[in-house]
């Protein structure tokens, strides 16, 4: 027993039950706004307790209900299915907690802790899931060891020093470990008809942290003003890691030439003259004409030989609209994107028109500025204008 006093044996659980939601309920009328906000950290603490205590109950009920199949006479096969029917649970949630039961008889420290409410759910389960890994070779200190730990640790920590534990007393088990999640590592980037992408993947340890610090690296702490969220910032730089290996020219060749994006596009989409087709990226993807414009900003463009009203933007490094010497030019003036507050650097930025060349405008240092990829969409896509003014150029939002 974790708790003071109590006569044992005269209540019913339905009793106890019953007596337990009462009490709950005294605590819900309970009007908050009347009380000390500090006093509610206290009673978070003495609720998370209880809320471990009561659902190492239930462990301890559900170790019966298993290994007696009690679930039989409903139709349910499994404990775990009787789970997923009568208590609304997902399959891994419902699965967790009868591994977790069925370990408790074997680990009566841990049972006993979390009994008490000294451990969560979450703990017992990191708990459980070594000592399975273990098996034999799990020691008798060694739960000792997990119970303590657990008790001064979340249970990602938990984990950590789980596996050091493991890695100690079944080092062989760790590289088996290891060895099966590198082969379960896959990468699929598949494209819906509306023409967007989805990237879904799995790594393991070591890849993921090499992914993750290449998309560090570019990502930056966030601009003053950037107002893209973090998984839009963590796109961003995935496509930027692929932008500069493209850009870099590093790549090996694809059908004779270096690998670039392709966009094939009439004049009339270029000058925005009304009906004009959309442009088309590679495969065929149709893409607004102001997008084209983007990337025409600072690309070649060639005629399609075989259609005389359409040409090809081309973007690579190799294949740059602004000419190196001009380009150098432009990097020791403007240094870094030239938005108001943005300092990415020059080698992440694109030449942009203020008066663009299909419209006539100049490729020529005065009226071209550095923006990053960001920045450039913002004068493109996001309707943004440029105007002169003293002392240089304001942006205009739209
Ligand atoms: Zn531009
Ligand atoms: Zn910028």
């Amino acid at each position: 027993m974790c708790s003071e006093g109590g006569e044992r044996g005269r209540w019913t659980p339905q009793e106890v039950f019953r007596e337990i939601n009462s009490l709950l309920d005294r605590l819900a009328e309970e009007d908050l706004g009347s009380l000390p906000a500090e006093s509610m950290g206290e009673d978070q603490i003495a609720l998370e307790r209880i809320c471990n205590r009561v659902q190492a109950e239930a462990l301890r009920r559900l170790r019966r209900f298993d290994s007696g199949q009690g679930y039989t006479s409903s139709g349910a096969l499994t404990a775990k299915a009787w789970l997923r029917w009568k208590c609304n649970l997902t399959y891994t949630s419902a699965s967790n907690q009868v591994e977790v039961a069925r370990q408790m008889d074997a680990l009566p420290q841990m049972s006993q802790a979390f009994g008490c409410g000294d451990i969560s759910f979450r703990h017992a389960s990191v708990i459980a899931s070594t000592a399975a890994d273990l098996g034999d070779r799990m020691e008798a200190n060694a739960e000792d060891i997990l119970v303590t730990a657990a008790k001064n640790l979340d249970p990602r920590r938990l984990k950590i020093a789980c596996l050091h534990l493991r890695h100690y007393l079944e080092p062989d088990g760790v590289l088996r470990d290891a060895k099966e999640q590198h082969d379960r590592r896959y990468l699929y980037l598949s494209q819906t008809l509306d023409g967007l992408f989805y990237l879904n993947g799995r790594f393991d340890a070591e890849a993921g942290a090499v992914l993750r610090t290449a998309l560090d690296s570019v990502m930056r702490p966030p601009a003053p003003n950037d107002e893209r969220c973090g998984r839009q910032r963590q796109a961003d730089a995935m496509v930027e890691l692929a932008r500069r290996q493209l850009d870099g020219g590093q790549l090996p060749e694809v059908g004779g030439q270096k690998p670039h994006l392709m966009v094939t596009v009439d004049m009339a989409t270029l000058t925005k003259a009304p009906g004009s087709r959309a442009a088309e990226l590679e495969w065929a993807q149709p893409i607004p004409a102001e997008t084209a414009r983007r990337l025409a900003c600072d690309c070649t463009i060639t005629p399609v030989l075989h259609r005389a009203e359409s040409h090809q933007v081309e973007a690579g490094r190799s294949s740059r609209k602004i000419p190196a010497a001009m380009r150098r030019a432009l990097i020791a003036r403007d240094k870094h994107c030239r938005f108001p507050g943005c300092d990415i650097p020059a080698a992440w930025t694109d030449g942009h028109h203020i008066k663009h060349w299909p419209d006539g405008g100049a490729t020529a240092l005065w009226n071209l500025l550095l923006f990053c990829r960001l920045h450039h969409r913002f004068f493109h896509e996001g309707g943004w204008t440029l105007q002169q003014a003293e002392g240089g150029v304001v942006a205009i939002p739209p």
